[in-house]
């Protein structure tokens, strides 16, 4: 049987979802369901998935025998490349309002939405849940994530023998919920169909539909403005002024890597041709290529980071909510942790806006509206995750005093 890559079903699915939620509105009801089940999918995933990311990913570095200087130093650039990423999205986001003036119509049938409106400070206080199953139930990301630090970090503090029971244990948790995941990934195209003929019909009876369209394309051009702004003015200068290497030099030496990232849209994926290519290009040690770069591919996606509060954001206006700056701080915390939360695998990135969604209590819904140009976005994300991966191999090794080719 012919078996189309899955874009290419996915591509289907949105031209058939258009065409029949234009031309046949009344249908739609009977397979609106398909989206449901689909989210129901990613619901049920996405808390088991994130505890056992995180839990995974800190036990396993929190045992690196290097984890000292190399490994603070390296975190610490992640978090900073993270953070500018976010808010270079934040600032276009801001100024560009792509969501403005769709207004979806939901906002009075979403219950939850109350929560978008929480304080600051009650948000920062549900940072550490006070009942970690009542967390589990409501979906109380933040505190999940922080749970999930704690727990991996201090799984690498006890008895030799427990650790490595605990760690075989949560990498093992994790890989089955990767492919629990991937498998429900499957079913995009029939998820999308059920979700977005639901939104094109109601748009089309309400005649909206030109307006859904021209800003979904202002979401695209603002995700894609930023994170041209971050890979081509932020990174390179880091590269320079911290880093004193040449940009040039090293994006030349990269090239295939980058494509390769573009044209797989999988972090995890690219990391050995990410890893060639600063080892025998630039010449970065095999200490630190092997350090930073598996770390960063698991961690470090500035382009994940941006457009996960780029998303977020814009769902938020399309609700016809205008989110309080101080509320934006927190999605920005939230977008950070999503994006380190996030596996080095296609559409991961999409998996984990839930997260951003559900701390300012935002309908998951909202996920359904941007599904659409997931595709060629995730491609662009993916190509600057691994950019900054690269760029931060880079500044750590002339840091520690390597002469490189770059
Ligand atoms: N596809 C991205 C990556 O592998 C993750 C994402 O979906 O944002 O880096």
């Amino acid at each position: 049987m012919l078996k189309l890559k899955l874009h290419w079903q996915i591509l289907i699915a949105l031209a058939l979802s258009i065409i029949v939620g234009i031309f046949l509105p009344e249908s739609v009801k009977y397979t609106s369901w398909m989206g449901t089940l689909f989210l129901n999918g990613l619901k049920m995933v996405i808390v088991p998935l994130i505890l056992s990311s995180i839990v995974s990913g800190v036990a396993n570095i929190g045992g690196a025998s290097d984890f000292g200087r190399l490994g603070l130093k390296t975190l610490g650039y992640y978090i900073l490349t993270s953070l500018l990423a976010i808010i270079t999205g934040l600032v276009f986001v801001n100024v560009i309002r792509p969501g403005y003036g769709i207004d979806l119509g939901f906002t009075q049938s979403v219950q939850g939405l109350a929560s978008a409106k929480n304080s600051f400070g009650s948000t920062i206080q549900n940072i550490v849940p006070s009942n970690i199953f009542r967390a589990f139930a409501n979906n109380e990301m933040l505190g999940i994530i922080f749970f999930a630090m704690i727990l991996g970090f201090f799984i690498t503090k006890v008895d030799n023998k427990y650790q490595t029971l605990l760690t075989d244990f949560f990498n093992a948790f994790f890989e089955v919920m990767m492919k629990i995941t991937m498998f429900i990934i499957k079913f995009a195209p029939l998820g999308i169909f059920g979700i977005v003929s639901k939104i094109v019909a109601k748009q089309a009876t309400q005649g909206n539909l030109a307006q859904v369209g021209s800003s979904l394309g202002l979401y695209m051009l603002t995700v894609i403005l930023a994170l041209f702004t971050h890979a081509f003015i932020t990174l390179p200068l880091l590269v320079k002024f911290i880093g004193k290497a040449n940009p040039v030099k090293h994006a030349k030496n990269m090239v295939t890597a980058l494509l390769t990232a573009f044209s797989t849209a999988s972090s995890s994926a690219t990391l050995p041709l990410t890893m060639e290519a600063v080892e025998f290009e630039d010449g970065v040690s095999n200490k630190i290529t092997s350090f930073v770069l598996p770390l960063g591919a698991t961690v470090n996606m500035d382009g994940t980071a941006l457009y996960e509060l780029v998303a977020a954001i814009f769902i938020a206006q399309a609700y016809g909510l205008d989110i309080p700056l101080v509320q934006q701080f927190v999605m920005v915390f939230a977008a950070l942790l999503a994006s380190i939360g996030a596996a080095g695998i296609p559409m991961a990135g999409l998996v984990m806006i839930t997260v951003v969604l559900s701390v300012v209590g935002l309908p998951l819904e909202g996920v359904g509206l941007i599904l659409a140009v997931d595709q060629i976005l995730d491609m662009m994300r993916t190509t600057v995750n691994v950019w900054s991966d690269s760029s931060c191999a880079v500044i750590i090794a002339k840091s520690e005093g390597e002469k490189l080719k770059v």
